[in-house]
Formats: C-alpha cells, structure tokens, sequence
C-alpha cells in the first residue's frame, strides 16, 4: 500500500497533507474479508461480499481531495461499505469533528463496525439505514459524501442539509458516472463541477426506514 500511496502522490492524486496521512494511517488492508487482505495495496475496487465493493484507492483520493474536510468538520458518509473511507474522514476532521456513515445492508454495518473497531476512532459513528435522503436530524453538514451512484442528479434533500459554506462530493449516473461537486459558499450559492468516467454501485433508495443513531 505503501507504494501504491506514493505513486498517487507523485501522479498528484493526492495532495493535502491530512489526506495523505490518513491513507498511511488507516490501512486498506484492515477493511478487506480476510482472504483479500494482501490485495490491499491494488488500485483497483475488491468485493467485500453482498454484491459491493471496496473502492479504488485512486478515486477514493480524488473523492476527499474534492472534499476538502477540515479538522472540526461534522461530516455525512452515505454508503460505508467497508468503513474505509469513513475511517480516513474520521481519521481527518480529528476527535473535534463528527463522522456519521449510513450502510443499507446489515451484514456491511457489522463487517464495518468490526473494522473500524481496530481503531481508536471515538468521532465515527456507523448506521444501518437508507442514506439516499441523507440524516436531517443532525445535520446540518460541513461536508456529505456518498460512495453509491444516485441515478440522475444530487438529491435535493442532501443539498439541503448542507452548511454554507459547505461542499458534497458523489457519482452521478446510471452506467458511467460523474463525480459532482456542489459547493455552497458562506450566502448559500451554489456551484456545480463534474468530472467524468467513474463507476459505482447504485444508490438503493427506499425500503427501509430512516437511519437512526444509537
Ligand atoms: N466507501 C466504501 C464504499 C462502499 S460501496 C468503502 O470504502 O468500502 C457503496 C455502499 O453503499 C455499499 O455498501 C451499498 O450497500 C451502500 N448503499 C447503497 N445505497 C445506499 C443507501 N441508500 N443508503 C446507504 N447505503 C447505501
């Protein structure tokens, strides 16, 4: 991973110094099915059961450069998966922020609560629920992420939820996605960016009832 890490340096994926110190912190290898562990340091997305995947760790270093979280951030993470990358924004925003990562599945909730477990993250809470409408109850969000595909565009209700200034990062698209950025800024305007050629799991909205904190 090591290596993998400093290739997406010197190819300028990553480039913040948290963000950099949280991959070499936070290890992919931890949030893998066990068999799969020494395959941490590809860069490609692995399945971790149930039909999903841990993702790339190039995207996911061109997600949370977009995302820009800083320490103190409270942070929405729609689709744990894994836990990875809830892990790294955890890992980010420090013990004065807050990260809240919402998993449909609850095989995936337990399989993350294990691995995050081998962390000493006390401002990362996981819940099982759907995620695609976001969690109003505590937001508003400095920040809101999603590592699942909504179909045609951001849902409203996340735009919503975010602070101003504030900024959503997530795939957009049915079979080939874009990465969207929304940035508000400190009187609410927004501002859109995309960029092309990513692929995502999609975002199941519905059935379910909405997630709620233990
Ligand atoms: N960032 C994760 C990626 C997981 S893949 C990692 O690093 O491991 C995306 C996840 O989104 C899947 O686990 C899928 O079950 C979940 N998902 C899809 N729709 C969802 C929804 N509406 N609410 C919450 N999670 C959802």
């Amino acid at each position: 991973m090591e290596k993998l890490i400093n290739q997406l340096i010197d190819d300028q994926y990553l480039k913040t110094p948290q963000v950099i110190e949280a991959f070499r912190k936070i290890h992919r290898s931890d949030f893998l099915p066990e068999e799969m562990a020494d395959q941490a340091g590809m860069n490609i997305p692995l399945p971790i059961r149930f039909g999903q995947t841990i993702t790339q760790p190039l995207t996911v270093a061109l997600m949370l450069e977009l995302l820009q979280a800083k320490r103190g951030d409270i942070v929405l993470d729609i689709g744990t998966g894994s836990g990875w990358q809830a892990a790294l924004i955890a890992h980010i925003v420090g013990p004065q922020g807050k990260v809240i990562s919402i998993e449909r599945i609850p095989q995936l909730v337990q399989f993350a609560k294990r691995n995050v477990a081998k962390y000493n993250l006390k401002n990362l809470v996981i819940v099982h629920g759907d995620g695609s409408a976001g969690l109003e109850k505590h937001g508003p969000y400095d920040r809101i992420i999603a590592a699942a595909a909504a179909p045609e565009e951001v849902p409203q209700e996340l735009i919503a939820q975010l602070k101003s200034p504030g900024r959503l990062v997530m795939p957009i698209g049915e079979w080939e996605q874009d990465m969207v950025l929304v940035a508000k800024d400190e009187r609410g305007k927004i501002d859109r960016k995309k960029y092309p050629g990513f692929q995502f799991v999609p975002l199941i909205a519905g059935g379910l009832p909405p997630p709620v904190l233990e």
